[in-house]
C-alpha cells in the first residue's frame, strides 16, 4: 500500500504549531484538515489521555457553537499520538486565516469552568476519562507559547 500523506512529513524536524495538513476536494468544496501540534513530536512527553480527551469535549463544543465557522465545523479530535489534534473545515482556507479562530478556542479552553460538555455515561464512551486542569494547563501552554509566542507560531510543515 501507499505511504499516506501525513506519513511523509519529517516529524523530527516538526515543531509545535498550527498547519495545513491537507485539503480534499469534496463534491464543490475543498475540507481543509488542520494540524493543531501541541507536542513536539518524540522530543517531549504526548499529551495524557484524559486531557486530549477534555479538550476533545470543550474543542469540538466550542466549534460547532461558534457563530461563523460552527456550520463548517466538520470534526475535531486528537492525533492517536497525542502530539496533537485534527481540524476538518469544510472550506478552502490557509492556517493564517484560522488563527484568530484557534486563539479564541485555546482562550476558551485554558478559562473554562463548570462542567465539562458530554462527559456523563449516557452521552459519552469513556466518560471518566477527563482532566479539566490538565487540559487548562495544555491549551494555556499551546495559547501562550505557540499561538501568541513573540515570533507566532510555526505555519509550514518543514520542507
Ligand atoms: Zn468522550
Amino acid at each position: 500500500m501507499r505511504k499516506i500523506e501525513s506519513f511523509k512529513i519529517d516529524h523530527t524536524r516538526l515543531q509545535r504549531g498550527l498547519y495545513v495538513s491537507r485539503k480534499d476536494p469534496v463534491g464543490a468544496t475543498t475540507v481543509t484538515t488542520f494540524d493543531l501540534r501541541l507536542k513536539e513530536p518524540d522530543r517531549e512527553a504526548a499529551l495524557d489521555p484524559a486531557a486530549a480527551h477534555t479538550i476533545e469535549h470543550l474543542g469540538a463544543t466550542f466549534l460547532r457553537n461558534h457563530p461563523q465557522f460552527g456550520p463548517r465545523i466538520l470534526y475535531f479530535g486528537p492525533m492517536g499520538c497525542l502530539t496533537g489534534f485534527y481540524l476538518l473545515i469544510s472550506d478552502n482556507l490557509e492556517a493564517a486565516a484560522l488563527l484568530p479562530l484557534i486563539q479564541e478556542l485555546f482562550c476558551y479552553m485554558a478559562d473554562f469552568t463548570g462542567a465539562i460538555p458530554g462527559a456523563s455515561a449516557v452521552e459519552c464512551g469513556n466518560h471518566s476519562l477527563m482532566d479539566l486542569a490538565a487540559a487548562r494547563l495544555e491549551a494555556g501552554r499551546y495559547l501562550k507559547e505557540v499561538l501568541s509566542g513573540s515570533r507566532g507560531p510555526c505555519l509550514s510543515y518543514p520542507e
